[in-house]
């Protein structure tokens, strides 16, 4: 946890701003303004959750050590070929994320970061930007973290929900989210929220998975469905964003891997 990202905070229980209280941004904890509620620094990560009760299988998985472990190292780098039925390599998802930002200081959010993959392309890319990851996994943090202090990059990963992002209002330059739209049980809420936190001019980058129309995929994504993952109609999505002040910049669907670009439209 980088202390000077506090700035960009509020207590999520009672929205006060939030303070280093003990120890620094390794090992301490940091207190609300109004002195009632206080959360822990462990492992460098700022935990503003009780413990996990996950509600789905995906949420589940995401508990385990191993999940955390493997994620990255073993599925990640190959899912998006699999999933859209050609080559499509870390290089070309991270040209995708790295060139849809400006060179300018600000904040960026990685939602949903699992092992922090966005979040250290952006922090890579951007140097003069501050970069936060939230996620709901303590195991998914810990390994995110563990990658950022290997590459030398300053991320500040929150253990926090993406129904009730712990950033006060209209701080967050660019918002990025790969793939976790498709595990998330209450998208408008979260749109909410990450509109919430965007500044009038914000950008918003996000991979998501889409409804398969061949028998095949249909066949798995069924499967998959019960275990808390949802198949998006980019259509739907779309017209989501529209009503909470996006204008969609581009949208481009190679197989079922969707990525799409959206600013604040100053809403
Ligand atoms: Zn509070």
């Amino acid at each position: 946890m980088q202390i000077a990202d506090l700035i960009y905070l509020r207590c999520p229980t009672c929205h006060a701003t939030l303070r280093l209280h003990i120890g620094d941004g390794v090992n301490g904890s940091v207190r609300c303004a109004n002195n009632t509620h206080t959360y822990i620094i462990r492992h460098g990560i700022l935990d503003l959750l009780p413990r996990a009760h996950p509600t789905s299988m995906a949420a589940w998985s995401n508990e385990w050590r191993l999940t955390a472990w493997a994620y990255e190292r073993i599925w990640r780098p190959y899912a998006l070929s699999i999933f859209s039925g050609t080559s499509f390599g870390y290089d070309r998802e991270q040209a995708i994320v790295s060139e849809s930002f400006t060179p300018t200081r600000g904040l960026i959010v990685d939602i949903a970061c699992s092992n922090g993959l966005y979040a250290r392309i952006v922090a890579k890319a951007y140097p003069q930007k501050s970069v936060i990851g939230i996620d709901r996994s303590m195991p998914m943090l810990i390994e995110a973290q563990r990658r950022a202090i290997a590459a030398r990059l300053p991320i500040s990963y929150i253990r926090a929900d993406a129904r009730t992002l712990p950033m006060r209002s209209g701080v967050a330059e660019g918002i990025v989210m790969g793939g976790s739209l498709n595990e998330m049980a209450d998208i408008p809420r979260v749109f909410t929220e990450i509109s919430r936190i965007a500044t009038p001019t914000s950008t918003f980058v996000n991979m998501a998975l889409i409804r398969a129309t061949r028998f095949f995929g249909k066949t798995i994504q069924s499967a998959l469905s019960h275990g808390g993952i949802t198949f998006f109609q980019p259509d739907a999505i779309i017209a989501q964003l529209t009503r909470y002040g996006w204008q969609i910049k581009s949208s481009t669907i190679t197989g079922i891997v969707w990525f799409i670009n959206a600013t604040r439209t100053g809403a």
